[in-house]
């Protein structure tokens, strides 16, 4: 006897993508590619897994991710830690440096999939969920961080989403932080009483992102801390004036926000974060920035480069608030018939028919003709052909019209040969 089987679930934050939902990404993705294609944007494929030490040099090591979102494992007593990419852009620059690709011209590439964090779910907030991630290899900018944002600007566009707003910070670069850093160190000694855990723990070893925090009890003292904008230099303060001219040139506007510092340590320069109002906490849609250290600290050659993260299960909740995509028909041609002789040519006439190019669904089993018009009317098919008895001894097959036509008239069904079908459909399609 066997044991019954307990019932095996999905793991907690990792979601099914059912056929009600999964055309919509499909939609999503092809927009994604046509608009990453008008930029000149590569496809580049790298694995889920890497080595651990990847994402703890290249994320850094005190950050949310490296400390406590990582799905990390070994593989028998030997080997390397793994861990299953927590974002893109680790990979992606490994696989540049492995693969010398920005050793003669740089590179504009893009990844687009599966990415884990264990992190508590909630609305917006999953432990498996899908990024498009974009990097511009070996570009010194600005030019280049100014398109990067104007491209963002024309995807919510094309995908007609209104409440989203850019913020925009610039990090300066190392030695400008260092000394911001230490000003805010001080801040944060005399505020030591309002940190929680994290801050108390981070203010020495990383006290930028003790300002990312997302504790409202933190927030006033967040909000008073000294700002990195106020120690950057000639040239930083050049490169952030550059991008603002361009998106003010591009129709684009934005808001500063000096305590927008992002999750990942590899940041300099610019910093941005598109945000929606309609999305409650969890309102970040598109994180990114410039990374010019992130290759050398990876062990390649000194490369500048920038890049962004879209989070592709927000941008579908924000997509769904505002219109949405119109849910596509399964089927063109449904073919409803009774009878084995009428089920065979049946087979034949789809064949026919999708030989065209038409997509056709021929009704499996038998069922009544009062159950296979259910189902076509309910497939979204334009068209439904009806082999009855009579039909198939006549050779021929009706027509019948399910949708209404460009004047709202519905058009009447007809009886026709079936050596003239497809030419029929060809006027009709
Ligand atoms: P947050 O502050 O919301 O945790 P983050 O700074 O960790 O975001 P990034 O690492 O910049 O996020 O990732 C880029 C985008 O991926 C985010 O802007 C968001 O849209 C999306 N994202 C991040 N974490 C999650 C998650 N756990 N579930 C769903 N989407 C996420
Ligand atoms: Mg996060």
């Amino acid at each position: 006897m066997s044991k019954t089987f307990e019932k095996v679930s999905a793991i907690r934050g990792m979601n099914d993508i059912l056929p009600n939902e999964s055309w919509q990404w499909e939609r999503l993705e092809q927009i994604l590619k046509m608009w990453l294609a008008q930029y000149g944007y590569l496809n580049i494929r790298t694995p889920i897994l890497e080595q651990t030490r990847l994402f703890a040099r290249g994320i850094g090591e005190v950050t949310d991710i490296v400390e406590k979102e990582m799905y990390t494992f070994r593989m028998g007593e030997d080997s390397e830690q793994l861990t299953m990419r927590p974002e893109f852009t680790a990979g992606i620059v490994r696989a540049a440096i492995e693969h010398h690709i920005t050793y003669d011209r740089p590179q504009r590439l893009f990844s687009m999939g599966q990415v884990f964090r264990h992190e508590r779910p909630q609305k917006g907030r999953y432990r498996q969920f899908h990024q498009v991630s974009i990097e511009a290899l070996g570009f010194e900018g600005p030019d280049i961080d100014a398109e990067q944002i104007i491209m963002l600007s024309r995807l919510w566009k094309l995908l007609g989403l209104k409440d989203i707003h850019l913020e925009l910070n610039s990090l300066g670069q190392i030695d400008e932080r260092k000394a911001h850093r230490e000003a805010l160190i001080k801040h944060l000694e005399a505020h030591i009483d309002v940190l929680d855990e994290d801050g108390k723990r981070r203010m020495y070893t990383n006290p930028l992102r003790v300002l990312d925090t997302k504790n409202p009890a933190m927030q006033e003292m967040a909000n008073q801390a000294p700002k990195l904008f106020d120690f950057l230099g000639e040239q930083s303060k050049a490169h952030f004036q550059e991008i603002c001219t361009r998106l003010e040139e591009a129709g684009i506007s934005y808001t500063i926000n000096p305590r927008l510092v992002r999750g990942l340590d590899y940041y300099n320069l610019t910093v941005f974060e598109w945000v929606t109002g309609s999305l409650g906490a969890q309102a970040t849609v598109c994180g990114g920035g410039r990374y010019d250290g992130l290759c050398e600290l990876l062990g390649g050659k000194s490369t500048p480069a920038i890049g962004f993260a879209i989070g592709l299960e927000r941008l579908l909740a924000l997509m769904e608030q505002s219109q949405g995509f119109i849910a596509p028909s399964e089927t063109d041609i449904y073919i409803i018939h009774q009878g084995e002789l009428a089920s065979r040519k049946a087979l034949q006439i789809a064949e026919l028919c999708r030989d065209q190019g038409w997509r056709v669904l021929v009704h499996a089993g038998s069922a009544s003709f009062k159950a296979q018009f259910k189902r076509a009317d309910s497939s979204g098919a334009k068209f439904a052909l009806i082999l009855g008895e009579s039909e198939v001894n006549e050779a021929t097959i009706s027509i019948k019209p399910l949708r209404l036509d460009n004047d709202g008239m519905m058009a009447e069904q007809v009886t026709i040969a079936q050596a003239e079908l497809i030419e029929e459909l060809q006027k009709r399609i």
